[in-house]
């Protein structure tokens, strides 16, 4: 696994005024996405890309778009919802699969309720959204998911990490073709497995406690 912390000015300033426990739920949701479309610039700096000719005014120019087949962007229920907007804004073409997680607050043990992924993934590029990458227990379920139905790579774009949960997916997933992209990794999770210091629950702060 590859990890890219992208710890720009603007991401770090977003951050710090997404981590304030003042922040109300309007100015998280809209924070967040624009988070989410940073370090998505980032995330997307290896994309499949093919030459392309292309006439201008003036002359031909080479260029390059997207290849064939288009990247599936995976948006993790709840909180990844809220990050969704952010990187379709950046790569609209891109279609979308989603998968429902929830996890137990007791053994913190994720399950699957729900999942709307394309059968065959073969030959595409997914980029997984999950603002918390905590314990990893719930990226390690959704990119062995995506492997296992043919996903040439994956890169999950998170706020934040904890060192615990990016040690798992290195340990699950060691070869390259598995990144993390993240804003920060912080300190540590404490025993109810919430990141510190963090930004509490990231599904409450963007949709309110449920
Ligand atoms: N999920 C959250 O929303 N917050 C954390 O700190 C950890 C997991």
């Amino acid at each position: 696994m590859r990890t890219l912390l992208a710890d720009h000015p603007l991401v770090t300033h977003k951050l710090t005024l997404l981590r304030a426990a003042t922040t109300d739920n309007a100015t998280f949701r809209m924070l967040a996405s624009e988070l989410v479309t940073l370090l998505a610039y980032e995330a997307t700096r290896d994309v499949r890309v093919t030459p392309v000719e292309v006439s201008t005014p003036v002359a031909v120019a080479t260029g390059a778009m997207l290849d064939e087949p288009k990247p599936l962007i995976v948006p993790v229920l709840r909180a990844g919802i809220g990050m969704l907007d952010g990187m379709t804004r950046l790569m609209p073409m891109a279609s979308v699969g989603f998968v429902g997680m929830v996890r137990d607050e007791e053994s913190l043990v994720a399950s699957t309720y729900a999942n709307r992924l394309p059968v065959d993934l073969a030959g595409r590029e997914v980029f997984v959204l999950d603002p918390m990458l905590a314990t990893g227990g719930t990226l390690v379920t959704v990119i062995s998911m995506l492997l296992d139905r043919g996903a040439t790579a994956v890169t999950a774009i998170c706020l934040l990490a904890a060192p615990e949960g990016l040690a798992k997916i290195d340990d699950a997933f060691p070869g390259e073709n598995v990144r993390v992209v993240t804003g920060a990794i912080d300190d540590h999770l404490n025993d109810k497995g919430y990141i510190v210091p963090g930004l509490g629950d990231a599904g409450d702060r963007l949709f309110g406690e449920i």
